[in-house]
């Protein structure tokens, strides 16, 4: 980190500031030049907060040269990590799918999609037991009966199961559950990272809808720096100017977060784009931009599903959708 003073800075002020820097256990570089008087700090500068040091007198500017996020970043671990859900492998060379639908409605209903996707070579489920709705009059998830009849589909299919939290207190809850997503409503919810940080559980990490890639990487070291390394993050589009889609899908994420992080990268191409047509161009797209897998909306009566039915595909979209999948991802493996 380097602290730029400011010109005819009070030099009392500043051996005070240099003295306060070494007691807290830096060593400083020091460069007098024509223009600019710098203080290098030489040191973990992990715990010190540049608006603590802009908002000294003397401070003119404060540049960070490495990221805030030790843990997550890959200058301080340059491989792939690689995250294992029962046996199923995410990250470095491998590409999984997650797929089911936005939320759990019937036993009937989560058990046929699973089935369905299975057979098209899922290697996830997923389904909504707890729903981040606008609206506090819409169908807000079955919860804890919702979770039951997820892992019976579980049972059924053989699939290991992604689903959604919202509170710290419905934990227990999860037990069973094989990776735990927080969305995007939660990126920034300190608290539910930080006791997910104590799990020894794959969290499943979303951006938020106006958050930034080093925010997102931030959120995923308060789960890393609990001890949990278990973290995927995804992409599922930002908030913009542009209304055609429902986000858009901010596909340089991709090979900006893979050079960043060594934490692997999935897209959600339903949630970016909120429309069904769009799902099959994002899921390629995000393969050629380098993303590890893709989570997708799947409905096996989208024009009655209670949540996001326009974004869902049907199991037989979602059939040869995934024949495109496994001949893109073979085809960019071979370049
Ligand atoms: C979801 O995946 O069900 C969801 C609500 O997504 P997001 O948090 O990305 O909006
Ligand atoms: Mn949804």
């Amino acid at each position: 980190m380097i602290i730029i003073l400011k010109q005819n800075a009070n030099q009392a002020k500043v051996e005070k500031l240099k003295e306060d820097l070494i007691r807290r256990g830096f060593k400083l570089h020091l460069s007098q030049g024509t223009e600019a008087s710098l203080i290098g700090l030489i040191g973990d500068t992990s715990s010190i907060h540049e608006d603590w040091l802009k908002a000294i007198d003397v401070v003119e500017d404060v540049k960070r040269i490495r990221e805030p996020y030790k843990k997550a970043s890959r200058s301080m671990h340059p491989e792939d990590s690689v995250i294992d859900v029962c046996g199923t492998k995410i990250g470095g060379g491998n590409f999984q799918v997650i797929a089911g639908p936005c939320s759990i409605e019937t036993r009937e209903q989560i058990t046929e999609v699973a089935l369905d996707v299975k057979r098209s070579g899922a290697h996830l489920l997923r389904g909504g037991a707890f729903k981040p709705r606008t609206s506090p009059y819409a169908f807000q998830g079955l919860h804890e009966q919702g979770l039951e009849l997820l892992l019976d589909a579980k049972r059924a299919s053989g699939l290991p199961v992604v689903t959604e939290i919202m509170s710290t207190e419905h934990l227990p809850l999860f037990e069973d559950v094989d990776v735990i997503q927080v969305g995007a409503r939660n990126m920034q919810n300190f608290e539910l990272l930080k006791e997910l940080g104590k799990l020894n559980k794959p969290i499943l990490l979303k951006r938020g809808l106006a958050n930034t890639l080093d925010e997102l990487l931030m959120s995923a070291e308060y789960i890393l720096a609990g001890g949990n390394e278990n973290v995927i993050l995804c992409e599922r589009g930002i908030r913009t100017f542009e209304t055609s889609t429902r986000n858009t899908l901010e596909i340089s994420a991709i090979p900006v977060l893979k050079q960043k992080t060594h934490l692997p990268v999935i897209v959600d191409p339903s949630h970016a784009s909120g429309i069904r047509s769009l799902v099959e161009p994002l899921s390629l797209a995000a393969i050629a931009a380098g993303a590890n897998g893709l989570i997708i909306e799947v409905h096996n009566n989208p024009e009655k599903a209670l949540c996001d039915g326009a974004q869902s595909l049907t199991p037989p979209m979602f059939d040869d959708l995934m024949r495109k999948i496994n001949r893109s991802t073979e085809f960019f493996r071979s370049l």
